[in-house]
């Protein structure tokens, strides 16, 4: 039996939450030869990637609803197509809704709409040069957060070239409506690019970091068939052909700690599990705050732990239809891809000034998909389900949720309305989750996509907070691997593999 530094290879293994970083982290773990059990709290896996029934016979992605950002190297060790995950479609175009004509785009390509020459030659210049910047980040991404590894991240950069190094330098911090306005002249364009820099976060297109965060929506969008349960449902039998168990409807209510370490857990049933590894799916507000106990920590580590930003912002909209609908312009063969509502960066940013306020947006930005057009077993024959996300629907807002939902779900429908002037009378059936919504259905504080605001202070050495940056942290044996880590959130399985080696090697870099 060997000894490392994270338990005997024999000891058990408790990882607290079966969402997608989870069962990743299961999987390598229990192909590395480790007695894993996963304990999952809701009554099935997935955590904010899964697919429920919303409404009789509709049934929704009720979290993320695209597959834009999953790891190959994940997709590929854990042998995902082989059990069970497939696509109902994918390379998904972006339909920039408008009063006038839509814009369509994929990746670098004006597919119709009108652009001028000059902003389609600029589209594919920016668009090639995200992709490498992407590229660079997403192996970041694979790595832990360590000085050896910000060492390979500035090799990285410095390979870009000159050229491309001078310009992320100039750009990494920088607004994203500052870049967009310097660049391209057609409206449409410039909203329909801020939004992939806002989307899931607390910020606006004039908020400083929205070109990096748009870095991470530099990937081709696909539909899941069967929404995106069918992703972790893959990952669980990954997990579980790997040797690991799994177990839903069992919440954590506590970790148990012996002297600095880790004991193992106690079931909100009272069942105690002894292990010597915990790694937490958990928030690290959850893991360290509420299961943990801030008497087991630093001082100063617990005053991180609360300050680390987790308000979320991002609500989501699920209606069933009794047909299929109309959007202004847009063909019937179009209205399964991504359609967004960002119709100008002027319109963007209006949407994000009242959340600083602790106001809704009275006109949201959305990202809408209507997966039963591709996916005709998602609906009842000859209906619909259409989810979007919605923004901007502050945590905290000030008049709360009660009375907001209503009102803040009445504004989201106006905004579709204003394109889809018929859909009002096709739904059936209406769910908005805003993010107290979120928080109590998939247990992230602040109900945020992230887990932690995605931003360049909580990033890398600094996610979630220094301390526990490397996955392993200040409790011998507690390792975290979900979105509140490196590299973030977004259904990517980078935080859980990465996870996986830091309690492998057992070192904390
Ligand atoms: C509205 C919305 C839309 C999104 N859209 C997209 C999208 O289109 N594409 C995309 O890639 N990403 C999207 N995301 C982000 C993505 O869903 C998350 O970042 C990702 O699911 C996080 O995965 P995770 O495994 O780290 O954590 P989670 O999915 O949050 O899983 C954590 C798990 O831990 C469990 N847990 C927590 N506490 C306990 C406990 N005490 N005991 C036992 N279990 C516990 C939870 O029940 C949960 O299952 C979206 C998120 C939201 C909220």
């Amino acid at each position: 039996m060997t000894e490392t530094a994270t338990g005997s290879a024999n000891s058990r293994v408790v990882i607290v939450g079966g969402g997608h970083n989870g069962l990743v982290c299961a999987a390598y773990l229990a192909r590395a030869g480790r007695k894993v059990l996963v304990l999952e709290a809701a009554d099935q896996v997935g955590g904010a990637a899964v697919t429920r029934e919303f409404a009789p016979g509709f049934r929704v992605s009720s979290g993320a609803h695209l597959l834009h950002v999953l790891d190959p190297v994940v997709a590929r060790d854990l042998g995902l197509a082989s059990h069970g995950l497939s696509f109902a479609r994918s390379g998904l175009d972006t339909v920039a809704l408008a009063d006038g004509e839509p814009l369509v785009l994929n990746g670098a390509e004006v597919r119709s709409g009108t652009v001028s020459a000059a902003d389609r030659a600029t589209l594919a210049e920016y668009v090639a040069r995200q992709r490498r910047y992407a590229a660079v980040l997403a192996r970041q991404h694979g790595r832990i957060p360590a000085p050896w590894s910000l060492a390979k991240f500035a090799f990285d950069i410095r390979r870009l070239g000159r050229a491309d190094m001078r310009e992320l330098l100039r750009v990494g911090t920088m607004p994203l409506y500052d870049l967009l306005e310097d660049r391209f002249e057609s409206a449409q364009l410039k909203g329909a690019l801020a939004l992939d820099g806002v989307l899931g976060a607390k910020l606006g297109p004039r908020s400083g970091q929205t070109f990096f965060t748009s870095l991470q929506r530099a990937g081709a969008y696909a539909l899941p068939r069967g929404g995106m349960g069918t992703v972790t449902g893959a990952l669980a039998v990954a997990a579980r052909a790997a040797g690991a168990e799994i177990r839903v409807s069992s919440p954590v209510a506590k970790l148990a700690v012996a002297g600095d370490r880790m004991a193992g857990v106690v079931l909100a049933s009272g069942e105690e599990i002894a292990a010597d590894i915990v790694v937490s799916n958990a928030d690290p507000k959850t893991t360290f705050l509420e299961l943990l106990g801030a008497q087991h920590l630093d001082a100063e580590f617990a005053r991180r732990v609360l300050h680390f930003r987790t308000l979320g912002c991002a609500a989501k909209l699920h209606l069933a239809l009794d047909g299929v609908p109309e959007f202004r312009g847009v063909p019937a063969a179009r209205l399964g891809e991504r359609l967004i509502v960002a119709p100008d960066l002027g319109y963007v940013e209006a949407a994000f000034n009242p959340a600083k306020y602790h106001e809704f947006s009275p006109a949201p930005v959305l990202e809408i998909t209507i997966p039963s057009v591709h996916d005709a077993g998602l609906a009842p024959a000859g209906k619909h389900v259409l989810s979007a996300v919605v923004q901007y629907a502050p945590y905290d807002l000030a008049e709360g949720w009660d009375t907001g939902r209503a009102r803040f779900l009445a504004a989201t429908l106006d905004a579709l309305a204003r394109f889809a002037p018929t859909l009002r009378r096709q739904i059936l059936n209406a769910e908005l989750l805003t993010p107290v919504d979120l928080e109590r259905e998939f247990r992230i504080t602040g109900g945020h996509w992230h887990h932690g605001e995605l931003a360049l202070d909580q990033f890398m050495m600094l996610r979630p907070v220094p301390g526990a940056a490397q996955y392993a942290t200040p409790v011998g044996g507690l390792f975290l691997c979900g979105a509140g880590a490196h590299p973030g959130g977004g259904v990517m399985g980078s935080a859980g593999r990465n996870a996986a080696r830091a309690v492998l090697t057992g070192s904390r870099a």
